[in-house]
């Protein structure tokens, strides 16, 4: 018998035939590790959390992790010359994935002062993000939707309809500092989960809680990345039941394996 990894995705597949990225109504053809690979040291990730996709949906959202990968490492600063590569490497990457990202990412003279601020709760922060500029937050804003389809499939199974929605915000670790996390809702979200095989665990790097209906139609869940960024994210299987979220960017499947933002 073969273990190969086509094997592997080829099983998944049957098990899992349905993309869970874009409403429901696409064959699977690819078994998608959310977050990906590309997040972590090395691109090395323990097991757990891989989900149906789609051609479309994966390729759609690579460049965007890209990014994501990149803003994850910011904080804390890299401690192996390995890691440093690494960044260097995904830097460039992202950069031409996303032509104009890094200029965007300078702070601006206006940030400055927030900056100095955040440096005096915590030191060794060498590096502080700019992520309000349209390119970083339109990337981000995609890795936060799939990282939530992905934690709502992983969990219950469920596929989020085409008349469903989901409403994210991503937030810096400047914000977490300035206390702009709803930590009211973090609390009633069950513990802490991470990849795990066997004694090897990415709590450093991923993380994520939740909660979910009994129905399994509404989840809401909350991923951090390193301690550079963290995602709120909520499933609704109906569009007209979503509430007004604060500073919340509310999003529908679409076939096209895009997001359209509703809200
Ligand atoms: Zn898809």
């Amino acid at each position: 018998m073969s273990n190969s990894p086509l094997t592997y995705t080829k099983r998944f597949i049957i098990d899992h035939p349905i993309c869970c990225f874009c409403g429901g109504g696409t064959p699977a053809t690819t078994r998608d590790h959310v977050p990906a690979k590309v997040i972590f040291d090395g691109k090395h990730r323990p097991k757990g959390l891989e989900v149906p996709a789609c051609v479309q949906c994966q390729e759609y959202s690579k460049k965007h992790e890209l990014v994501a990968a990149m803003v994850a490492r910011f904080f804390p600063d890299s401690t192996t010359s390995l890691q440093g590569k690494e960044i260097k490497k995904l830097f460039r990457r992202a950069d031409k994935a996303v032509p104009g990202l890094l200029d965007e990412m300078k702070p601006s003279l206006k940030q400055k002062s927030r900056i100095s601020e955040f440096q005096k709760k915590e030191p060794n922060a060498a590096h502080v993000l700019n992520l309000g500029g349209p390119l970083v937050n339109a990337s981000l804003d995609i890795f936060a939707i799939k990282m939530t389809c992905a934690l709502h499939y992983g969990m219950t199974k469920n596929i989020i309809p085409i008349d469903g929605a989901i409403s994210i915000r991503v937030f810096s670790n400047v914000d977490a500092l300035n206390g702009e996390i709803p930590h009211a809702l973090i609390n009633v979200l069950g513990s802490e989960n991470t990849l795990k095989q066997g004694t090897w665990s990415v709590s450093n790097q991923f993380s994520y809680s939740y909660a979910i209906t009994d129905t399994k139609a509404y989840g809401v869940y909350f991923s951090t990345f390193r301690r550079s960024f963290a995602v709120l994210g909520l499933v609704w299987d109906n569009i007209n039941i979503v509430p007004i979220g604060e500073g919340m960017k509310t999003f529908t499947p679409h076939t096209t394996g895009e997001f359209r933002r509703i809200r």
